[in-house]
């Protein structure tokens, strides 16, 4: 952190404590800070972004779906669309969990799937409106106020009601299929337990609103980004793993560089590349929360 410039403190489990009034801490060594992190909303961000790019000359089409990329021998196209077919020299696949489907009607083989999580909301609870996001990191339990309410966001639960932070093993092939966007029954229960243990305001919790959605998985956790090797013209930035909107203004901006300079400049992206899981190269640790 320091090398970057992030401040990020260490903290024992008595600032832990002053940070978050009330909340256990005898179960904690201590945690780490950040006073500049914060939470956006993304579907603002994303409105923002689009009529931005309006602003800077981009014709944006919204619900034209791609059925298909369209290549010839070593190089894209364009893209078939419900509207028709759209010819361009470069084409950017940034689909989320569909990725996979996409790109195989190019026979480019991209491991990406759909793992469903969830989130819950409480009724109000105004003595936590002003705590920082908490997270348990050892069961990625975690807890944060929107406006008065707290929002929380937990683990899946295996069959035998064991944590289960990321899916145990990728799908046997690609595109695999996806669950149903169901909450699972055996949630709520452990996040009222889990929720009172943490912290006593929460001995009552009253959950008034519950939903699921889809993390984009990759095998290793991170999203796979820039050109694909051996099409000329495709590039690919998904597969985020659940980190992908804190992460999209600098994929944005690398993913760019590459696809108009022919290399990403800011950072070296070279390991994101597709071809880590063509060769079997593993350059990250796994890890998702
Ligand atoms: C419960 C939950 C909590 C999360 N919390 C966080 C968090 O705290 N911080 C964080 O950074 N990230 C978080 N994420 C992850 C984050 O939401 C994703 O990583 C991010 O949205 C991925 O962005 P994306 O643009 O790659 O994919 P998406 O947001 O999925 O966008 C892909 C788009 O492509 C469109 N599309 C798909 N197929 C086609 C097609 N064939 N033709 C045309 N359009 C198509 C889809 O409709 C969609 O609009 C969370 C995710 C979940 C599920």
């Amino acid at each position: 952190y320091e090398r970057l410039g992030v401040p990020v403190e260490m903290v024992d489990r008595i600032r832990v404590r002053e940070l978050v009034p009330g909340m256990r801490v005898d179960d904690l060594r201590g945690g780490r800070f950040c006073e500049r992190d914060g939470y956006g909303d993304p579907l603002a961000a994303l409105a923002g972004l689009g009529a931005a790019a309006r602003l800077a000359g981009a014709h944006l089409v919204e619900g034209a779906a791609a059925t298909a990329l369209l290549r010839e021998g070593d190089r894209v196209i364009g893209v078939r669309t419900a509207h028709g077919d759209v010819r361009s020299e470069r084409v950017l696949v940034a689909t989320g969990c569909w990725t996979a489907a996409l790109c195989a009607t190019a026979a480019v083989g991209v491991p990406i799937w759909a793992y469903r999580r969830s989130i819950m909301e409480s009724g109000p609870l105004p003595a936590l409106m002003k705590i920082p996001l908490v997270v348990e990191w050892e069961s990625g339990f975690h807890f944060r106020p929107k406006e008065r309410v707290q929002r929380f966001a937990m683990p899946n639960l295996t069959a035998d009601g064991r944590v289960e932070k990321g899916p145990a093993t990728p799908p046997a092939a690609y595109p695999a299929a996806f669950e149903p966007l169901e909450v699972p029954p055996s949630l709520e229960p452990w996040v009222r337990a889990r929720a009172a243990w943490r912290h006593p305001a929460f001995a009552d919790l009253r959950i008034v609103d519950a939903w699921s959605c889809y993390y984009e998985m990759t095998p290793d956790d991170h999203p796979v980004v820039g050109a694909v090797p051996g099409v000329r013209g495709l590039y690919l930035a998904a597969g985020f793993s659940g980190h992908g909107f804190m992460h999209s203004p600098a994929i944005a901006q690398l993913v760019v560089e590459e696809m108009l300079d022919g290399k990403a400049r800011t950072l070296d992206i070279r390991d994101l590349s597709l071809e880590r899981f063509i060769t079997g190269r593993r350059p990250f640790t796994a890890t998702v929360l």
